[in-house]
């Protein structure tokens, strides 16, 4: 180890800043964020700093460096770019015995500022001994995405309960097997899920048991995993994959995105055909509860955002009613990833003004639908479902007044790397799908905002088919 880290208290201690540029400005926001009193040293300062002066945030010195400054200091940053000044800081501060830090010139520093990731109160510091910087951002940015933002609420927790855990158990072993088990059960991550006062109550209440060893509680994970490319899904989905036991998920759920849960989850596949449901939805519900009353964490993932076209809300509806905790992250629904990724904004100033997402599912060979909601102008459509309808979903809306040169695509496999897309009028769509075989899992999008595609399609994955 070449350097011991250390957490300074800042909090009613001067610290001093030489500079005056953008460098010194972000020196001092994270002085400043960690309670510390600073003093600027500049004769300008940049705009930033002179924000801060005026609302004095900053004591501003608008002189060149001497020796003085450094007076009542507890720590020195140097951040100008005249390599002289610099060096003087460092000289001066160190004769002082003053810890100094000169941006980018780690030989004239005695301490390293690491980056952060900050969860306060808990606070992660990284440095790479002056190695690679890029290094520790990129360190950084991994665990930001890792940590729940939720982290330090739960610090504060633990700490707000601390006296009363450590008195009903005095013995520090069952203290600690104690707080694992919280930290590993369902409430952290009701904290985490923003569902704080069911956390705090589920906290009381495993307080009340006698035991250090809390019985292991089930919860479910109701959550989106997007349209088909992996990278779409939450910081959230990732972690709640990594985190159950077993998954149960549906056919519209790619492959690539199943292979990020646990490895050793039991994977449970409850998807359904077309006409041929594999599973009924009330073997589902009752599955999910099974399984976490059995104490499990639970996984429903599912394709798009559980809660458009994804009956995500009767699954959640049985749970609730069993008092099993749940919580729902919401993903990239279809229409939005299909829309991104094919070039087709779905709203825009001079198209569309609304945007309406209908399912195309046909009931007894017939679509029901407010045709004169969808014929509406500046609007767009996403439906869903809708390969096997097209035909008459088409017909109807020409029927009631859309005209029939209304552009309109087919997005099949959308955000995935075999997507294809194709463009044609209200007329032609049932065409062209019938010419490209298009098949499931693909939408139709109509409206004026079609014709964005040509100018705007970024998307063309290697090795895909071209639309
Ligand atoms: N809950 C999902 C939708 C479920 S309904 C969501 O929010 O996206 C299933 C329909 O969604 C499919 O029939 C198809 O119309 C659409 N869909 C889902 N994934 C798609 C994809 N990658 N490309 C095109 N359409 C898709």
């Amino acid at each position: 180890m070449n350097s011991l880290p250390v957490f300074l208290r800042l909090q009613g201690r001067t610290c001093l800043v030489v500079g005056g540029g953008e460098v010194a400005a972000r020196k001092v926001a994270q002085l400043l964020k960690a309670g510390g009193e600073v003093r600027v040293v500049a004769p300008e300062l940049c705009p930033a700093l002179q924000e801060r002066a005026s609302r004095r945030d900053i004591q501003h010195r608008a002189e060149e460096f001497s020796a003085e400054f450094l007076e009542g200091c507890v720590l020195a940053i140097a951040a100008t770019d005249d390599r002289g000044i610099n060096r003087r800081v460092s000289d001066l501060a160190q004769e002082h015995g003053i810890p100094v830090n000169v941006v980018d010139d780690p030989e004239l520093c005695t301490f390293i500022m690491p980056s952060i990731v900050d969860r306060s109160p808990v606070v992660i510091a990284i440095a790479s001994g002056g190695a690679s910087p890029v290094l520790s951002r990129l360190l950084r940015a991994r665990l930001e995405t890792l940590i729940p933002s939720g982290f330090g609420r739960l610090a504060e927790l633990m700490r707000e309960f601390r006296a009363r855990v450590r008195e009903k158990f005095p013995v520090m072993k069952d203290r600690r097997r104690f707080w694992e088990q919280i930290l590993e059960g369902p409430v952290a991550e009701m904290l985490y899920a923003g569902q704080d006062k069911v956390a705090l109550a589920e906290l009381e209440e495993r307080l009340r048991e006698e035991k250090p060893t809390v019985e292991r509680h089930g919860e479910v994970y109701l959550v989106g995993g997007g349209p088909g490319d992996p990278d779409l899904l939450t910081f959230r989905a990732l972690r709640l994959m990594q985190r159950a036991e077993v998954v149960l998920y549906d056919r519209l759920v790619a492959p690539a995105i199943v292979d990020l849960c646990r490895k050793d989850a039991e994977r449970i596949y409850v998807g359904k055909e077309r006409d041929r449901h594999a599973i009924p939805q009330e073997e589902v519900n009752e599955m999910l509860i099974k399984l976490a009353g059995e104490g499990k964490r639970v996984l429903r993932l599912k394709g798009g955002d559980p809660f458009i076209f994804g009956r995500g809300g009767e699954e959640i509806d049985r749970l609730s009613e069993a008092g099993i905790p749940f919580q729902v992250v919401p993903g990239i629904t279809a229409a939005a990833g299909c829309a991104a990724y094919a070039g087709i904004p779905l709203t825009h100033r001079d198209y569309a003004h609304s945007c309406i997402f209908v399912t195309g599912h046909m009931k007894d060979g017939k679509l029901e639908l407010n045709w004169d909601a969808l014929v509406q102008p500046k609007q767009t459509i996403a439906v869903y479902m809708g390969v096997k309808g097209l035909d008459t979903l088409c017909e109807e809306l020409i029927r009631h007044g859309m005209k029939k040169e209304m552009p309109a695509a087919l997005v099949e496999r959308g955000t995935t790397a075999r997507q294809r897309v194709y463009v044609g009028t209200l007329a032609t769509l049932p065409k062209l799908a019938g010419d490209h075989e298009i098949a499931a899992p693909s939408m139709a999008i109509i409206g004026e905002v079609v014709k964005l595609h040509e100018k705007l399609a970024w998307y063309d994955p290697a090795g895909g088919p071209r639309g």
